[in-house]
C-alpha cells in the first residue's frame, strides 16, 4: 500500500487490493474511497464534497477485469467503461456494453467505472437500467474480509446500503446467451446524459423479456406486466418475430407503466391531463421500448 500526504489534511492512500482498501477506510472512517473519480471530482470541484483523505482504487488489479462463475460473470467494481465497451466484453453482455459506449466522452469513459456508477446512482446512470434488467448482485467487500451480496435494486431504491468502510467488489450477472440492447435519448440535461434510457434483456431459457426504463424516475423501474404480457406473446421456439403493432403496445405499455397518468380527482372533476414535458417523455420511452425490443428479437 503507498500513502502520499500532499497537504497534512488530505491523505492520499493507493492500496493494491480490496482488502487493503477496506482496512484503510476502516482506519480512516473521514476517507473516501475514489476510482476514476469522474463523478467524486465533480463534486470536490464544486464544492459539495470535501474529503479529508482519499482512499484510490485504481491500482487494484483484481477489480478491473472480470471472472465466469455458474453461468454468471463476476465483473470487477473497477472495470471502466472504455473497457466494458470493446467487442470481447460486447459478445459476453451487449446490453453493458452498449450502455458503458454511451456514457459520457471519451475522457469519462477511459476514467469512469463500473462501481462509480452504481454508487453514484444517478438517475441518469447509463449502467444502472441494464444491471436492473439483469437482475445483478453486489458482491461487497467489509472489514476482516467479510463478503456479502446486495440485489443492486436494493441498493438503488435504498433498502440496503453500502456499510462503513464496506466497498463494492464485483457485480454478479447472468450469462443469458441471447441478445440484449440499450437505447438512450438525450437532451439538455449535461453532455450527453440520458434524458430516458431503455435496457431490454431477452431470457429464452426461462422464455422471458425483461426491460428497465432509466432516467424518467430517481432510480431504473422495471414495467412487470408489460414483460410478462410481452413475452406470452413471442414464439421462443420459432422465429421470435413480433408484428410491428404488438411493439408499439409494448412500448405504449412500458411508457404509460413508468409514467402513468395523474390520479383521478376525488371530487368526481375533469382528471387532469398529462404535463406537455411529461407526455413528451412518456413518447420518448415508448419509442426506445418499441425499438429495443425490435431490435432484440430482429
Ligand atoms: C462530463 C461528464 C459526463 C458524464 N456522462 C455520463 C453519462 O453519459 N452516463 C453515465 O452513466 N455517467 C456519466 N457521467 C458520470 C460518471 O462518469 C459515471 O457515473 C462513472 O461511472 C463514475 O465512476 P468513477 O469511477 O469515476 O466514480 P468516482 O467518481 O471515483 O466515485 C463515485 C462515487 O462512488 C464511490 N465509489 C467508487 N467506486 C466504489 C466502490 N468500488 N465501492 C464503493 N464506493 C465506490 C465514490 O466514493 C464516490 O462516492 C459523467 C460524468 C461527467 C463528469
Amino acid at each position: 500500500m503507498t500513502t502520499h500526504a500532499p497537504q497534512a489534511a488530505h491523505t492520499v492512500t493507493l492500496p493494491g487490493s480490496l482488502d487493503e482498501a477496506v482496512a484503510a477506510l476502516a482506519a480512516m472512517p473521514a476517507a473516501v474511497p475514489v476510482a476514476g473519480g469522474t463523478d467524486l471530482m465533480a463534486a470536490v470541484n464544486s464544492g459539495l464534497l470535501r474529503p479529508a483523505a482519499l482512499v484510490g482504487l485504481g491500482r487494484i488489479g483484481e477489480i478491473r477485469g472480470w471472472q465466469y462463475q455458474n453461468g454468471h460473470a463476476l465483473l470487477g467494481a473497477g472495470l471502466t467503461h472504455a473497457r466494458m465497451g470493446r467487442p470481447d466484453f460486447a459478445a459476453l453482455i451487449p446490453a453493458l456494453a452498449a450502455a458503458a459506449r454511451a456514457a459520457g466522452p471519451p475522457q469519462i469513459r477511459n476514467a469512469g467505472t463500473l462501481g462509480g456508477n452504481i454508487v453514484t446512482a444517478a438517475p441518469t446512470g447509463d449502467a444502472l437500467p441494464v444491471l436492473a434488467a439483469l437482475e445483478a448482485v453486489l458482491v461487497v467487500a467489509g472489514p476482516e474480509g467479510a463478503r456479502r451480496e446486495i440485489p443492486v435494486g436494493h441498493l438503488l431504491a435504498g433498502a440496503e446500503m453500502l456499510r462503513p468502510a464496506e466497498l463494492v467488489g464485483y457485480v454478479r450477472v447472468p450469462l443469458l446467451h441471447a441478445p440484449q440492447t440499450f437505447l438512450k435519448a438525450t437532451g439538455r440535461t449535461g453532455p450527453g446524459r440520458a434524458t430516458a434510457s431503455v435496457a431490454v434483456v431477452l431470457d429464452p431459457a426461462r422464455r422471458y423479456v425483461r426491460c428497465a426504463v432509466g432516467a424518467v424516475a430517481p432510480m431504473p423501474l422495471r414495467p412487470l406486466d408489460a414483460e410478462a404480457w410481452v413475452a406470452s406473446l413471442i414464439d421462443w421456439d420459432g422465429d421470435r418475430a413480433l408484428a410491428p403493432e404488438v411493439l408499439s403496445a409494448f412500448g405504449d405499455y412500458v411508457a404509460v407503466a413508468c409514467i402513468p397518468d395523474p390520479p383521478a380527482p376525488d371530487d368526481g372533476s375533469e382528471p387532469v391531463p398529462l404535463p406537455p414535458a411529461a407526455l413528451h417523455l412518456r413518447r420518448t420511452v415508448a419509442a426506445l421500448a418499441r425499438r429495443a425490443l425490435g431490435r432484440a428479437l430482429a
